[in-house]
Formats: structure tokens, C-alpha cells, sequence
């Protein structure tokens, strides 16, 4: 599993990645929202960095910890507080943990979805975040009970999320800003998405 620098690693590798892809990301929010999900996210990672600098990490939860209690204190728009409460599902499936394996992955993921689920009432097909994070959760799970290792785990649920991400070009919004743009969104994949994609790029990274 993660050991906890490399579950700093992870985070510190998904903020850059975000921070790379911030023109995608708004340009994606502009053709389906009001543009501003790259700023939003971007203010929220500053944030992470400066605070994981002034209180370094010192276990395997603390980077997810502090990521979370940014995105719920300082973030505008709708995904602040989702991935917020994203985040703190990753923190608490870590702690006290000497390692982030398998099942604290799969445990997170599936905690995530229903969390998420439950603030914001999105189904899969509503061209959320939810249509990267529904099909990473039945990866994980299935990564789980056959037994796979992190790599592998890991590979699924990124390989899910990213198909997950991709298929919300083509679906008209029900939820959140997406649904009143209606098909002028088509074409342009769910920022939110497209984020939790990164995240899962990110360990992937961090794994080798
Ligand atoms: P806003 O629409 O308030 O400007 P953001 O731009 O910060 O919000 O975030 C938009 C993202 O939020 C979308 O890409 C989508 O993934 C996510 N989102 C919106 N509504 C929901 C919801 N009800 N459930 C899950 N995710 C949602
Ligand atoms: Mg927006
Ligand atoms: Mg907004």
C-alpha cells in the first residue's frame, strides 16, 4: 500500500496536475456551466499547498485531511464542498492507518460515491462527477475480491473513471449549472469529472 509520503506524493502530484490542466477545465465549465470550476479548484489547491508547508504531514491521512478541510473552507462554486467531503472520505478511510492498500482505496471510493450522493442527489447518467466516481467504485470493488494488488487496483479504477469522464460529452446535464446549457454541452466532457479522473491519475503516478 501508500505509505504516508507517498500519499503526500499523490496529493502533491494531483494539485500540479490540476494546476497543468486549468485551462482545459475552464474552457470544459464555460461550454457546459459558468466557467469559473478551473479557478474554483485552482484557489482551493493554492491553499492545500500553502497549508500542507506550514503544517507538514505527519500520517498517512493528514495531506486527504488537509486537501478536505481547504476544499470545504475556501471554495466557490458546487464541487468545493463535494470534493471536500471527497477527500475527507479518503482521510478517514487513512487514519491511524500505517498504509493506504486496497481496501482503504476501495473503502474510500465507495464512501465518496454515497456521500457525494447524498449532498448532491446525482445519478449516474446526470453528467456529474458521479459518472467518473460510480464506475472507479464498481472497478475497486471488483479489483478487490479478485484479489489484486495496488497497481492493479489502481490501474481499474483509473482506466473506469477515465471512460466514466469520457462518456459525459455525449449526455445532456440533469444536475448542477450543466442542465440548463442543455446541447450546447455536448461534446465537452463534465470538468468535475475530468477531475476525479486526475485524482486516480495522480496515485497512478505515484504507484509506477
Ligand atoms: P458551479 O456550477 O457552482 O460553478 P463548479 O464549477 O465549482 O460549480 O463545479 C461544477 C462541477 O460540479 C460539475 O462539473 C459537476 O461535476 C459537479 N456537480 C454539479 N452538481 C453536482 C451534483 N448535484 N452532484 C455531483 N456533482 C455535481
Ligand atoms: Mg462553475
Ligand atoms: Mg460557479
Amino acid at each position: 500500500g501508500f505509505t504516508p509520503a507517498q500519499t503526500s506524493q499523490w496529493v502533491d502530484g494531483f494539485i500540479a496536475t490540476v494546476e497543468r490542466a486549468e485551462p482545459e477545465l475552464t474552457d470544459l465549465d464555460r461550454r457546459s456551466g459558468d466557467g469559473d470550476f478551473g479557478t474554483n479548484m485552482t484557489t482551493a489547491l493554492r491553499r492545500t499547498r500553502d497549508a500542507l508547508v506550514r503544517n507538514p504531514p505527519r500520517d498517512l491521512g493528514d495531506p486527504f485531511e488537509t486537501m478536505s478541510t481547504t476544499f470545504l473552507s475556501y471554495s466557490g462554486g458546487t464541487s468545493g464542498p463535494l470534493f471536500g467531503m471527497w477527500f475527507r472520505e479518503f482521510a478517514k478511510a487513512a487514519r491511524g492507518g500505517e498504509e493506504f492498500g486496497v481496501g482503504e482505496l476501495t473503502e474510500a471510493t465507495a464512501n465518496g460515491l454515497a456521500t457525494i450522493q447524498r449532498l448532491g442527489s446525482a445519478k449516474v447518467g446526470d453528467r456529474t462527477m458521479v459518472d467518473a466516481i460510480a464506475p472507479a467504485a464498481e472497478a475497486l470493488e471488483r479489483a478487490r475480491s479478485d484479489g489484486a494488488d495496488l497497481a492493479g487496483a489502481v490501474d481499474a479504477a483509473l482506466e473506469a473513471a477515465q471512460r466514466g469522464a469520457k462518456g459525459t460529452s455525449e449526455l445532456l446535464g440533469r444536475k448542477g449549472r450543466s442542465s440548463y446549457v442543455g446541447e450546447a454541452a455536448l461534446g465537452a466532457a463534465d470538468p468535475g469529472a475530468l477531475t476525479i479522473a486526475l485524482f486516480f491519475q495522480a496515485a497512478r503516478v505515484v504507484v509506477g
